[in-house]
């Protein structure tokens, strides 16, 4: 007489499918092993899926068997024991040699004959495929998702899963944690603080907790944690696949100019884990002659003085690279001159800030024509929706196609509220403002400041330095460079102009605001 293990299994991927609850499994096999008089030597179930081998109760099931413990196996379906082909290959095979030499299913018959034994290989291949479309039909959905903008995954702090007013998953800001994250990011940018500092901050004076769920939540940033939304292009407004990235359609905390700025001072990428930085230059030098990276070391020579030496790693083999290394104090010589060749004085600076100031107080009163067209636009837009719901009062549309032309109002309305946002902040005053104070104030702290203020103020004006036979070889980013034309043949207004054009623009670049060194007694508030 043959005996069985009675063997039912339940998953996570069988939900919307017709597959029983293990208790209703288990039920089903009892009537039916009394009914067809069947001996049960056990009955084992399993809450995991069979999609891959090194499931612990099936497999010990099948070292049961060849024992000889039983021989044979009962359950509700052949989907229930593989769905993977080493764990279908096993079971046809434990057949073959006669080990296993019964299978019973109340859903489907199968006989230990070639054809049977043929028939249930199908049966495991198509379980197989099951599985298989399965995880390409969500991986097909993901990448639909990405492509319309939106993250499949869970967010990271500062936003949430929502859903639009048509009914779609998105991503939506936490109005409690966004401007939390948003500040933490501006920290950064302003480089006064190091990523442990930071997150003293985000966990004392912020006050960031993650988010409170049933069991877990409430807790502070780790450092870790902090690296990692540091590192995330996501809070660029980007999403991050593969390699690749793809554009969200999530509101942006920084821009990608501004995310790779924090890169710069968070140091190489490739790195995991960046060390805080012990020397000011490091990580943003390249040598001129083989492209490798510029490091320091701290020396002392034999009458006992601190010095501080750059060199090339020489860590590429070729071209064989014989840079000689240069002195901390002549390498900072060559930045400040090249700060001082975008230096305002504060003449100049008050000048440029007056002008700044009078060109704002002449848009505020006129206001722009965009401005005009676009609140018009706004009214319009807000008709139109009163209109329709009358229509859809009176019966006129369906409610499929009121909901269509809603969502359409809805989107460019939207639309026309950002736009209107971004008119109405004159988004140029503030980093222009910024730029000619930093160009003031650039000199002073790169003479006094620290190690964090000089990578900073290089980082942001300097683009691709390189270090050549001890010459520092760096060019000033746009618009630092309007700054380097000789000042006689220029009007401060006309300068100012071109840094207005730059900032309306195609401006993404954050400029960071040094303190002022003119009242530097005063505890400047981040
Ligand atoms: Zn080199």
């Amino acid at each position: 007489m043959n005996r069985y293990f009675s063997y039912c299994r339940r998953s996570s991927e069988d939900e919307g499918h017709q597959v029983l609850s293990i208790e209703s499994q288990q039920q089903e096999l009892k009537r039916y092993a009394e009914r067809e008089n069947l001996t049960i030597i056990a009955v084992l179930e399993e809450s995991k899926s069979a999609k891959y081998p090194g499931r612990p109760v099936f497999n010990e099931l099948l070292k049961r068997i060849q024992r000889g413990e039983a021989d044979g196996i009962l359950a509700w379906h052949p989907d229930r024991l593989a769905r993977n082909s080493l764990d279908g290959g096993t079971i046809i095979y434990l057949l073959d040699t006669g080990t296993i030499t019964t299978l019973r299913f109340p859903t489907y018959t199968f006989e230990n004959t070639p054809q049977g034994k043929f028939m249930l290989a199908i049966m495991f291949g198509e379980s197989k495929y099951y599985v298989d479309a399965l995880s390409e039909n969500v991986r097909r959905g993901n990448r639909t998702k990405r492509e319309r903008g939106w993250l499949p995954s869970t967010p990271p702090v500062g936003y949430l899963n929502g859903r639009s007013s048509s009914g779609e998953k998105i991503i939506v800001s936490d109005p409690e944690r966004f401007p939390m994250v948003k500040s933490l990011w501006r920290l950064m940018l302003s480089g006064g603080f190091s990523v442990g500092e930071l997150h003293t901050i985000a966990a004392n004076d912020i006050g960031l907790r993650s988010r409170q769920r049933k069991r877990r939540g409430g807790n502070i940033l780790s450092v870790n944690g902090l690296y990692r939304v540091l590192r995330n292009p996501f809070f660029a407004g980007q999403i991050a696949y593969g390699g690749e990235w793809f554009p969200g359609k999530h509101e942006a905390m920084v821009t990608v100019a501004q995310y790779e700025q924090v890169q710069t001072l968070l140091g190489n990428p490739n790195r995991a884990r960046p060390k805080e930085h012990a020397f000011a230059y490091t990580g943003l030098i390249r040598c001129g002659f083989c492209g490798a990276g510029v490091t320091a070391e701290a020396k002392i020579n034999r009458y006992g003085s601190h010095y501080t030496y750059y060199h090339c790693t020489h860590k590429k083999q070729h071209p064989v690279c014989a840079e000689k290394s240069i002195e901390e104090r002549q390498l900072q010589d060559q930045v400040l001159a090249f700060l001082a060749r975008a230096h305002v004085t504060r003449d100049e600076q008050d000048e440029a800030l007056a002008i700044i100031e009078k060109e704002r107080e002449k848009e505020q009163t006129s206001g722009s024509d965009r401005k005009k067209a676009a609140s018009k636009a706004l009214d319009q837009n807000r008709k139109e929706l009163d209109t329709l719901t009358q229509i859809r009062y009176r019966d006129l549309i369906g409610d499929e196609e009121f909901s269509r032309q809603r969502a359409e109002l809805l989107k460019q309305e939207a639309a026309l509220k950002q736009q209107l946002d971004e008119l109405s902040q004159e988004s140029w005053i503030e980093p222009s403002r910024n730029f000619f104070l930093f160009n003031h104030r650039a000199a002073f702290w790169m003479t006094h400041g620290g190690l964090n203020e000089k990578r900073l103020i290089l980082a942001t004006v300097g683009s691709n330095p390189t270090l050549m036979s001890k010459k520092l070889n760096i060019n000033a980013r746009y618009p630092f460079v309007l700054l380097t034309k000789p000042r006689s043949s220029c009007e401060m207004w006309e300068v100012v102009r071109d840094v207005r054009i730059f900032f309306n623009k195609e401006c993404t670049m954050y400029i960071p605001l040094l303190p002022d060194p003119d009242a530097r007694h005063l505890k400047i508030a981040a």
